[in-house]
């Protein structure tokens, strides 16, 4: 339903309570809303005297009926039939600066089935997927915080692009802490015609959803920070949704005033941490699943182990690998062309301990092929190596066994648990074993 038709039914309720059914029908049925402009709801009277009429007698009446409906409307105006086309252009400009405004805006690749959900981010996943599919109701607003490049945007897109894929009518608004800033300013300076102030207003108020990313960039903006309060204000009592993204916690948001400090902890807050290992994993596989690239486990290992501060960051190394060994001509299927690409990012000198390294020292110790350890093969030498592998990974690292296990082949977790309890035990018992997990220790730490 049009906005305005919604806004003047809930008005012509309030308004029959207040005169006589006579005069209602006399002077208020025929009344057609036709568009709001400029926080007017206009409306269209057939009858030639109906304007002055009620202006004469109603106004006030009407008046309080949309002060008592809180919201941008803030007063109406009666016209002609042969005023519509005065206001035609208006309703085209506002079909379009709605459809500029509130749609696409969101990119495509932030999807909630694009986003890999792991022990850092669940309870933000969770809450952003409540919040999409009812949003104004559950958590209101939802103040999600965290370091730079761990997903905040990500997921208010996901929000975005998830509730219009359910209601391709809502109107959502996604912005930058730094637009709104922006738009706040830009409405003073030109606040001599008021226009621009109507349009500031209309944009941030008319929404179903806000949407406000990186919130500290209020730091030392006072009246932006008033300005805020008071949208803020308006869209929680009418129940719009509210998203709110920082880098800290709402209460290490100390240069706020207050009020607006405590209203962004009054509903849900939720933090998104650094991922884990496992997680950078299957967020590397994932991305390199979107862009149709292939590659190897232990190479998707080594990247995740290297970038562990920042997804983007990660995200980045994976770009840089798929455009060197395009250059290249290559596969990203080595460490070697892995190390090439990213010799400006990570220190390919200095020796970093990871599942690799370990592996490649129990090999060359024992003089194996790295693909037979981490295969099936169950030759007796081999079952040894790998099992003492696995033991120093575990020993060393401090790595989740299902992380072990997948490296080795995919063996689940039991399998690893048995080799490092059996290589534990035999190291107090057999000498040989003992000094075998002594030298290897030797070698990785002396590289
Ligand atoms: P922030 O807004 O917190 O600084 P972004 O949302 O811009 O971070 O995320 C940076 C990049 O990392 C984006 O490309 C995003 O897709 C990606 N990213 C972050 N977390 C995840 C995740 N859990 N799953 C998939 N991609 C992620
Ligand atoms: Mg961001």
């Amino acid at each position: 339903m049009e906005e305005s038709k919604k806004i003047w039914d809930v008005l012509l309720l309030g308004i029959s309570n207040n005169i006589s059914t006579v005069s209602y029908d006399m002077w208020f049925k025929n009344l057609e809303p036709l568009t709001i402009a400029y926080n007017k709801l206009i409306l269209v009277a057939n009858l030639k005297s109906a304007k002055n009429t009620i202006n004469k007698n109603y106004r006030n009446i009407i008046l309080d009926e949309i002060k008592k409906l809180n919201t941008y409307v803030d007063d109406y105006l009666i016209i002609t039939p042969e005023e519509i086309p005065v206001y035609q252009t208006k309703i085209e400009d506002e079909k379009k600066e709605e459809n500029s405004n509130y749609s696409s805006i969101f990119d495509p690749n932030f999807t909630f089935d694009k986003f890999v959900v792991g022990s850092s981010n669940q309870i933000a996943y969770a809450a952003a997927k409540a919040v999409a599919s009812q949003p104004g109701t559950l958590h209101n607003p939802l103040f999600i915080y965290g370091g730079v490049g761990l997903g905040k945007t990500h997921i208010m897109h996901a929000i975005g692009n998830e509730i219009l894929k359910n209601n391709k009518k809502s109107k959502i608004l996604y912005c930058t802490t730094e637009q709104f800033v922006n738009d706040f300013i830009d409405s003073l300076k030109n606040s001599k015609d008021n226009i621009e102030n109507i349009k500031f207003r209309e944009k941030y108020r008319r929404v179903d959803v806000l949407m406000l990313d990186d919130i500290q960039f209020l730091s030392g903006k006072i009246t932006s920070q008033e300005a805020l309060f008071h949208t803020f204000n308006d869209l929680y009592q009418s129940k719009k949704q509210i998203v709110i993204s920082s880098d800290r916690h709402p209460r290490e948001l100390t240069f706020l005033e207050e009020r607006l400090q405590s209203r962004f902890s009054s509903g849900l807050t939720v933090d998104i941490s650094l991922p884990d290992l496992e997680t950078r994993i299957a967020i590397l596989q994932k991305k390199a699943f979107f862009k149709n690239v292939n590659l190897p486990i232990n190479v998707v290992y080594f990247i995740a182990e290297k970038f562990d501060k920042n997804v983007r960051e990660l995200e980045g190394a994976l770009q840089k690998v798929i455009f060197y060994c395009q250059l290249k001509g290559q596969q990203p299927d080595n460490i070697d062309i892995i190390k090439e690409a990213l010799k400006d990012d990570i220190d390919v000198t200095t020796h970093i301990l990871s599942l690799d390294s370990i592996v490649d020292a129990t090999c060359s110790y024992f003089n194996i092929k790295k693909q037979e350890v981490i295969g099936k093969k169950k030759l007796k030498q081999i079952v040894m190596a790998r099992q003492i592998a696995i033991y120093l990974i575990n020993d060393l690292l401090g790595v989740p066994l299902a992380t072990i296990g997948s490296y080795f082949g995919g063996r689940d977790h039991t399998t690893i648990i048995y080799a490092r309890d059996k290589i534990e035990e035999l190291s107090k018992t057999d000498n040989m074993i003992a000094t075998q997990i002594k030298d290897i220790k030797n070698m990785i730490q002396k590289k």
